[in-house]
């Protein structure tokens, strides 16, 4: 036997590579060994017809929130927090990256709670305030918002930091803002800014525009507060020029930050985002934003063709955090891959304020691998009907089968 494992037959969208076409993908060791039409099914240990289905990059959620820290009643994203292998490998996404749920006080038992023991690949950003989001007071104590903690702590911890955040700011100054940003260019990192209360003596357009720096991120791009469409119905020049020159878009749908009313639009008239994201935590995974799969269908009904909604959730996303590793079915590449199937039928999507959009296709995750490991099946499709297994399979070697004495 050549390889582990064989995926047969499958519509491979792995846009790092230009590939979009059905193809095979043979594993072994872990890693992706061929691409290649009609690869014998006899070379596998094991072969899965995934015909009929789209075989993607794992899937690379960049906003979500891993430090569950229970305890606290009236903690923000803290407290809200879920664990990663529980709601990654189930939505498709093999790689998460948590978005400042710790700061540079607590990061260190971040990583050894969290960050070091998942199967999901995990990464963060330091949050600029010392207890990152443990309450929502944290996020406000200017005096913990501290430059140089924020950038050492990066740095030592940079094969898993990816960036540095600020989040839920609400005084009406640019403190938070100038301070991750100032933390990034000491740390040499992008900054992630969750814009929190929006207020006019800081207004939306200044950041992107000004505060900015190129390769930094903008979170919750659809939110509510974000002036994104014009009184003639066009997206703002501010936004597309704040792209040009280098500025990142990410959705981070989230409970509060994504809004139809600026997503249809922007879609429409190409204004996409950088990386599609969740903000998955324990408020917004069960009403509205959902998973992974839930969010890019919405991209994909409001106008996106398929294999760019892969892109974004894949390759894209992994270069807004500069991980090119990930994100991508390259020949010797780690095999983290989902299966997604395209589901025609009566679909109602829902935003963070209640908006609804009904469409007729739907993205669901039939199938995860993380490192060539099978880490979610939907239907059972590595396993055999049980009639054709051994008459007392599901006895392990180290027990014993005793029946009762007949009567
Ligand atoms: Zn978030």
């Amino acid at each position: 036997m050549r390889y582990e494992l064989l995926l047969k037959g499958g519509h491979v969208i792995d846009p790092a590579n230009g590939i979009e076409t059905i193809t095979d993908i043979a594993i072994r060791d872990g890693n992706i060994a061929v691409v290649d039409t009609d690869i014998p099914a006899d070379s596998a240990q094991q072969c899965l017809d995934v015909s009929g289905l789209y075989v993607t990059p794992g899937l690379v959620d960049i906003h979500v929130h891993l430090y569950a820290t229970p305890g606290n009643r009236d903690a923000w994203a803290g407290d809200n927090s879920i664990l990663p292998d529980g709601f990654s490998f189930r939505a498709g996404t093999t790689t998460m990256v948590d978005t400042g749920s710790a700061g540079w006080r607590n990061f260190a038992d971040f990583r050894h709670r969290v960050l070091d023991r998942f199967t999901t690949r995990t990464y963060g950003f330091v949050n600029i305030a010392g207890f990152g989001m443990a309450t929502m007071m944290t996020e406000q104590n200017v005096h913990d918002l501290n430059v140089d903690e924020c950038a050492a702590i990066a740095r030592e911890h940079e094969d898993v930091v990816v960036g540095l955040k600020t989040a839920h700011y609400v005084m009406p100054d640019w403190t938070s803002v100038d301070r991750v940003v100032a933390a990034g260019e000491k740390a040499r990192m992008p900054a992630m800014i969750d814009f929190g209360h929006f207020k006019p003596e800081r207004p939306y357009y200044e950041l992107v525009s000004e505060r900015l720096r190129p390769g930094d991120i903008s979170t919750h791009m659809y939110r509510g507060p974000v002036p994104c469409i014009d009184e003639q119905g066009h997206v703002y020049s501010y936004l597309r020029e704040a792209r040009e020159r280098g500025i990142r878009f990410d959705v981070g749908h989230g409970a509060g930050s994504f809004c139809f009313r600026n997503a249809v639009p922007c879609v429409e008239q190409n204004f996409w985002p950088d990386s599609i994201s969740t903000d998955l935590h324990r408020m917004s995974m069960n009403i509205g934003m959902l998973d992974m799969p839930t969010t890019m269908s919405k991209f994909l009904v409001m106008g996106m063709p398929l294999a760019d909604v892969i892109r974004l959730s894949t390759i894209e996303p992994a270069r807004v955090i500069g991980r090119p590793q990930h994100g991508h079915l390259s020949v010797g590449a780690a095999a983290d891959v989902a299966v997604l199937r395209l589901d025609e039928g009566d679909f109602g999507y829902m935003d963070s304020f209640g908006g609804v959009l009904r469409a007729d296709r739907r993205l669901f995750c039939e199938l995860t691998l993380c490192d060539g490991q099978i880490v979610w099946d939907l239907n059972g499709r590595s396993g055999a009907d049980y009639r054709t297994l051994d008459p007392e399979y599901g006895v392990r070697d180290v027990e014993e089968l005793i029946r009762p004495p007949q009567a």
